[in-house]
């Protein structure tokens, strides 16, 4: 049986106030004055703005704190701390991933997200709990809200023999991505820690996405190491390098032959807008120049740090404050790095305001879009594929 439904009156990014004809979850018209057909189901948008549906192409579901006491974060000055920290805790507090990553994307989808890429920590404490309760949560949701699962060793991976291994298992039970951290700060084997992750992506054939926080020249030898590794395994259009604090913390030479390199190989940059005033890649230049970019929150309200929130307009907002983006058209662009430019890079086909695409959206009501990043209300209505998953900041 098919099922319609006419969305009266919206007004898309870039384009003219419009109706909306949804055809089993697909798009099959935009055009203003649409018949309804017989049996459809009509929804008055009275010129709200439409949002293609969002993004978070960098989260950590498995171990978000949201709906949990408050939780304290810990003093540290280096990441194998903080790493150490986490593992702590995690020996202290049955945190129950499931549970957690549920939260999470509830919250997500009642702001309008759509799409999901997580990280899931896999460790030789922690073993598959994480990933596994993630993609509990992934099957559940899927017909409201897609995520891609990232097994990822935030612990390191050489340091702690059996992880490798652990990280396979994952691959084989239905993970979608390999994560890579930190090859040499943390691994302190650049070589052995790449060489292996792009083994796995060889293996299982999935994407490769590598946390990597190095700075400076020791985070562009790591990139070096991932262009060597993504040319010679054809992995072009499939390798993420997330944070790259490095591309904001070296001279302009080597910075764009760099970006002459993630061009040639599509290697996607991801970026948050981070915190700190740590060196980060320059937005407006990496997009000006044509490279691949996503983003995401990452961790939200973990043992990491409590700053990090589930909506991706507060996202937006987040890498326009950042960049010290104030122009309509800088801030319109980051409405594309969170929806269009990071559909691309997750490799969603059906994604796109455009006749044939999935139905996936929210509708806000607001002036206009760039006042939508900075007001950042919430949706009062959201749909993925066609069907209504969220109204008024309650998921449905
Ligand atoms: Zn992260």
């Amino acid at each position: 049986m098919t099922s319609s439904t006419l969305i009266r009156n919206v007004r898309p990014l870039r384009h003219d106030p419009t109706d909306l004809l949804i055809v089993d979850g697909i798009i099959q018209e935009i055009a203003p004055g649409i018949m309804p057909p017989a049996g459809a189901e009509i929804i008055e948008g009275i010129g709200s703005l439409l949002l293609q549906g969002l993004i978070d192409g960098h989260t950590h579901m498995d171990k978000a704190l949201i709906g949990l006491p408050w939780h304290s974060t810990k003093p540290s000055t280096t990441i194998t701390e903080t790493i150490a920290n986490e593992r702590q805790l995690r020996r202290e507090e049955s945190i129950d991933a499931h549970q957690q990553s549920t939260r999470h994307a509830h919250a997500a989808i009642a702001s309008g997200t759509t799409h999901i890429r997580s990280f899931a920590d896999i460790d030789t404490e922690w073993e598959l709990k994480g990933v596994r309760g993630l993609m509990q949560t992934r099957d559940e949701l899927k017909d409201k809200v897609q995520i891609q699962v990232v097994a990822f060793p935030q612990s390191g991976m050489l340091i702690r023999p059996g992880t490798v291994e652990l990280l396979d298992q994952a691959l084989s039970e239905g993970a979608e991505v390999i994560g890579g951290l930190d090859p040499s700060a943390i691994d302190r084997d650049p070589k052995g820690h790449l060489d292996t992750i792009f083994a796995l992506a060889e293996k299982h054939d999935v994407d490769v996405d590598v946390h990597l926080h190095e700075p400076g020249d020791l985070g562009a030898f790591s990139f070096d190491l991932i262009i060597e590794r993504t040319r010679v395994l054809g992995w072009q259009g499939r390798v993420t390098i997330s944070h790259a604090f490095a591309l904001g913390g070296i001279d302009q030479a080597r910075l764009d032959g760099l970006v002459q390199q993630l061009l040639d190989l599509k290697i996607a940059i991801m970026s948050h807008g981070p915190s700190g005033g740590r060196p980060a890649p320059p937005v407006e230049y990496l997009r000006a120049a044509g490279v691949h970019m996503i983003s995401g929150n990452d961790g939200i309200q973990d043992s990491w740090g409590p700053l990090n929130r589930p909506e991706m307009l507060n996202r937006a907002y987040l890498v326009c404050y950042r960049n010290n983006f104030r122009r309509d058209d800088q801030i319109e662009d980051v409405i594309d790095l969170i929806t269009n430019s990071s559909a691309d890079v997750m490799g969603i086909a059906d994604y796109g305001f455009a006749v044939g695409k999935a139905a996936d959206l929210a509708l806000v009501d607001e002036e206009n879009h760039c006042a939508a990043v900075i007001r950042r209300p919430t949706p009062w209505l959201v749909m993925k594929r066609g069907l209504v998953t969220a109204r008024d900041g309650a998921v449905v």
